[in-house]
């Protein structure tokens, strides 16, 4: 019989494997976004479903099923943080959601994706959301598949949510929405009426686009991206990908006449990248090598693009250095207007495009109406009417077409429901985490307008990167800020913060 330390070894063994198959594929996939020729395209499927299809295969085997029941009774006595004591408990769930998934539904939800893709895009460019409406109800009906499968006790999107963002629940994001709804749609419509108190024109005059890869990448590496461990490209969608603890890439793309896609895209990126960079090498290729989930992901760029580099302390350190790159399209704007011009707040019709105020009422709208198709009570067919309706309520605009309405992201062409409301955990998490970190560093900003950037670093290491996957993205804000999940933080920083940027009653109170 093998004692528990070899089983340990055996089972790890294994995730190593499977680890190593899964960032092949996550190379191959960087590769296809980056360098491949077109012509790769059909090679590079055939080569990511072998890879995936591998590593699917040896981690659902029963080996590591019964490797998983025996250390579960010989680990009992291990603290609930321990490396062991959390590789077993998250390897566990993810077996378990692995293994109640059919064979016949993943290779079906693995062939919708594609097929949907190209109708979504006819649909989306010829605005005729009926092309694309059959895909969508398909769609419906596998996600509907995937929740029975996986099992939930009230909302079929809590099974949903429990593959994204595990622990959170449906009702405890719908009280989220409605505490987020009361404080924004009137911040909104209050922004709306002093719309001209923040101009914003600077950021579209032209800026050389090597200047500004070149300039983004040297405040990324300041922030505490370790460019040895890492790399950036140029690629349609900036993305992040790690293919391990020494290899964490970035990408990102560039306007000449836009200022904030290159810069704030790749702060953003760097941000994702930290948290990689960060996590415990003693979990490397095991599933606890990743970040908690990807709400929590979303927390770390977004703090770093909005949080830290929104702010004025940031913009006081970087701005002489960024007129010294671009002096002709920044003559005569100082510092603080620059800072305005950054934080620009408006209503507009396409989510990635969004302000930090607005952007969550886009999730919103998508977390009701995904919720609606997939309980039933809204009709695929009847989507861009309720979708129309509700922009109105919630942004106060009227939707031209389905283009810039219903048929606008991605997402629903793949069976991805439940992905959305992770962009809006990340915004909430990051206030949160910031509110305690500005109790535990008091001279936070100052610390930031003299350009030191590791004691946040350092804070978000201690207190996220390092745990990895180890705990739920509940977990991890109980440890580090003693409350589970909040909208209080960061509802009273955007009160706080547009507030003083347009001049509005209510900060006044
Ligand atoms: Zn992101």
């Amino acid at each position: 019989m093998a004692n528990t330390s070899e089983k340990l070894q055996e089972l790890k063994a294994v995730l190593a494997e499977v680890t190593d198959l899964n960032r092949a594929a996550l190379l191959l996939e960087w590769d296809q976004e980056t360098y491949m020729p077109r012509g790769g395209v059909e090679s590079r499927a055939e080569q990511l479903s072998t890879l995936l299809r591998l590593a699917h295969v040896r981690f659902t085997s029963d080996e590591v099923g019964r490797l998983l029941g025996e250390l579960e009774d010989e680990l009992g006595g291990r603290s609930f943080d321990s490396d062991e004591a959390s590789l077993v408990r998250v390897t566990r769930r993810d077996y378990d959601q692995a293994r109640k998934l059919p064979p016949d539904l993943v290779a079906e939800v693995a062939r919708a994706g594609p097929t949907a893709r190209p109708v979504w895009e006819r649909a989306r460019h010829d605005e005729n959301f009926g092309l694309f409406a059959p895909y969508l109800e398909k769609n419906v009906e596998l996600n509907r598949r995937i929740a029975d499968a996986i099992g939930y006790q009230d909302r079929p999107y809590d099974a949903l949510l429990d593959r994204t963002e595990p622990g959170m629940t449906t009702d405890q994001l719908e009280a989220i929405f409605a505490e987020l709804k009361m404080a924004i749609v009137p911040l909104v419509a209050d922004i709306a009426r002093h719309a001209d108190t923040v101009d914003d024109k600077v950021l579209y005059r032209a800026f050389d686009p090597d200047l500004q890869i070149s300039y983004a990448l040297e405040v990324v590496k300041r922030l505490g991206y370790d460019i040895e461990r890492g790399r950036q490209d140029l690629s349609t969608h900036p993305f992040e990908t790690s293919i391990g603890p020494g290899d964490v890439r970035i990408t990102t793309r560039v306007s000449r006449d836009f200022f904030n896609e290159c810069f704030f895209g790749l702060v953003h990126e760097a941000g994702h990248a930290m948290y990689n960079q960060g996590i415990a090498h003693e979990i490397d290729r095991t599933p606890l090598w990743d970040g908690a989930s990807p709400g929590v992901h979303e927390s770390q760029s977004r703090l770093w693009e909005n949080l830290v580099g929104r702010g004025l302390p940031f913009w006081r350190h970087f701005y002489p250095s960024l007129t010294a790159v671009f002096p002709e399209p920044l003559r005569g704007v100082d510092a603080e207007s620059f800072y305005r011009a950054v934080n620009r707040a408006y209503p507009s019709f396409i989510r990635v495009e969004a302000d930090e105020v607005t952007y969550n009422m886009h999730i919103l709208l998508r977390f009701e109406l995904e919720n609606e198709l997939l309980e039933g009570t809204l009709k695929v067919k009847d989507l861009p009417e309720a979708w129309n309706a509700r922009f109105k309520s919630y942004l106060g605009l009227n939707v031209p077409n389905d283009r810039e309405g219903a048929l606008q992201d991605i997402h629903w062409s793949y069976v991805s429901f439940g992905i959305f409301p992770g962009y809006t955990i990340g915004n909430l998490i990051g206030a949160q985490l910031m509110e305690k970190m500005r109790v535990d560093i008091p001279d936070l900003d100052a610390q930031v307008e003299k350009g030191q950037f590791a004691p946040v670093l350092g804070w978000l290491r201690k207190s996220v990167h390092r745990h990895g996957r180890k705990f739920t993205p509940n977990e991890l804000m109980e440890r580090a800020t003693g409350k589970p999940l909040t909208a209080a933080p960061w509802i009273s920083y955007v009160q706080r913060k547009y507030g003083a940027l347009y001049g509005l009653e209510a900060a006044r109170r």
